[in-house]
């Protein structure tokens, strides 16, 4: 099966393919650890990883390389404030990129590579721009990309680029959006600042040069794929192409992929507007990393979505119903036998599921037969019409799900329980909900030591006890349900 997926550099759908009939080479913009990660940012890595996902699920092989920039203004800016070298300030903020990145569930590319670690790669490139006549070094020591050395500049984001000034210069991180200039390829050193001494001069690496030089450095000079933010695609990839192409004259990714933002009341989320989550707070109110992840994806990467507190609720009560679906499927007992109503049902699901990601990561149409699946299977259930070999196809219709979407598995615990731990050393305690804590509290040997009790307490008709304890687990988030076989539990 073939993904075809948008790509911005055509501007239509593309088959996504690997270059070399065997591994498919793709490159996705990672964070600037200057702070901690907003779930827009996230939303971006969600999605790259539905992608890398599907695209393992079909069977082929990827190298998929993710930077990390640990130096650009505002690290440099923030370091400074807290009195420290960037290489302390750095190391807690991409530690708690790797947490969200696991509490999220997101799988870790094949190579991760850091600027400060591949600042020779991107001197070696800057020389080369220069033999061609496509960088140039100012009175301060400082090199821009000559724009104008590069005409087909624009071809990504489509801009019109007539009325540039040639010679205008642009030398901060944070660019303008709409304006194309000779930028920064490398920042001369000011006092006080890290800096590294190179055949270049002393100074530092611009971020678009990172990129350039770090993704042909693992992945050669022409890959496959190329992803990020939509924010990305100007003037940051553009800048890539330019740099990279003026050297190698290849094009320097086939295929170019970017998530649209997350949005806020209608504005994107940004650290600049103020009007942010982190996952750490959604954490801390008492959402379940499973539900993040779930809202955040199933809108899909080209669609805008509007984020809201009620579709984090929706996305929960959608994964209690699929891991409720599975735990009826794996503790039921079903007679031996298929029955082709359901078998069929299965197979339309899981072609309905693969055709939907097929085309262009389609998340909410691959959603839909899934649900349909759980409602016929429940259906069937209740009837008895559900045989061992169909409850096999649906556990495998499930398996598949959650190759790409990994809700459905209850891992949910570990990142809560660490978001409290965090939030306690950090000296946000009082951030914590206070039911989550509650809920936290209470072990899984208390919770059968009670419902233990409960069960002796009605068997002695004591049931203003046995009323009790469940009470008191509810509010705690532990629900009760008796049935034939006793009594079974879960947290909410
Ligand atoms: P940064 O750490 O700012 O370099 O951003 C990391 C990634 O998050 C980039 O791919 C950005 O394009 C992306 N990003 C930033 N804000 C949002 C948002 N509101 N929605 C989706 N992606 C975003
Ligand atoms: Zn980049």
């Amino acid at each position: 099966m073939t993904l075809r997926l948008f790509n911005t550099l055509s501007g239509q759908m593309d088959d996504l393919v690997p270059s070399d009939g065997q591994t498919l080479r793709m490159y996705a913009c990672g964070p600037t650890v200057y702070d901690y990660g907003h779930i827009g940012n996230f939303r971006t890595f969600l999605q790259v990883d539905v992608l890398r996902r599907f695209l393992l699920l079909t069977g082929m092989k990827l190298r998929h390389v993710m930077n990390i920039t640990d130096v650009d203004d505002k690290i440099i800016r923030n370091a400074s404030a807290a009195g420290i070298p960037i290489g302390e300030y750095t190391p807690r903020y991409v530690d708690a990129f790797f947490e969200d990145l696991d509490a999220l569930r997101v799988q870790r590319p094949e190579e991760i590579a850091r600027a400060t670690e591949n600042i020779d790669r991107m001197v070696a490139l800057i020389q080369k721009l220069a033999e061609a006549n496509a960088a140039y070094q100012t009175e301060d020591g400082s090199w821009y990309f000559r724009l104008s050395a590069f005409p087909a500049y624009g071809k990504l984001s489509k801009k019109d680029l007539s009325g540039m000034e040639d010679g205008a210069r642009v030398d901060v991180d944070e660019y303008e959006k709409d304006s194309a200039r000779d930028f920064a390829l490398w920042k001369a050193a000011k006092p006080g600042e890290t800096a590294w001494d190179t055949p270049i001069g002393r100074g530092r690496p611009g971020w678009h040069i990172e990129c350039s030089a770090m993704s042909m450095a693992y992945l050669g000079d022409s890959f496959d794929l190329h992803a990020g933010g939509e924010d990305l695609m100007f003037p940051h990839h553009e800048n890539e192409i330019a740099q990279s192409e003026s050297v190698t004259h290849k094009p320097l990714a086939h295929h170019w992929m970017h998530v649209r933002f997350l949005l806020v009341d209608g504005r994107k989320m940004a650290k600049s507007e103020g009007n942010f989550y982190t996952l750490r707070d959604l954490l801390l109110r008492g959402y379940k990393a499973s539900a993040i992840r779930l809202a955040l994806i199933s809108v899909p990467y080209r669609h805008q979505l509007n984020f809201t507190f009620d579709g984090l609720i929706e996305a929960t009560a959608a994964i209690e119903r699929l891991r409720t679906f599975r735990e009826r499927l794996t503790k039921g007992v079903f007679a031996a036998g298929s029955n082709p109503e359901l078998k069929a049902a299965a197979e339309t699901a899981h072609s309905g599921y693969m055709a939907a990601l097929a085309n262009d990561l389609n998340t909410a149409e691959a959603r839909a037969p899934i649900f349909d699946l759980v409602r016929t299977a429940n259906t069937a259930i209740d009837q008895g019409k559900l045989l061992a070999d169909d409850r096999d196809a649906m556990l495998d219709v499930l398996r598949d799900f959650d190759a790409v979407f990994d809700v459905i598995e209850d891992k949910d615990a570990v990142p809560t329980q660490r978001a409290i731990e965090w939030a306690q050393a950090a000296g946000r305690a009082a951030d914590i909900a206070p039911e989550l804590l509650a809920r936290q509290s209470l072990t899984d040997e208390a919770i059968e030591k009670l419902v233990a009790e409960r069960t002796l307490a009605k068997k002695q008709r004591n049931f203003a006890r046995a009323d009790q304890i469940r009470n008191e687990l509810a509010e705690k988030g532990v629900l009760l349900e008796d049935s034939k076989d006793g009594v079974r539990w879960k947290r909410k």
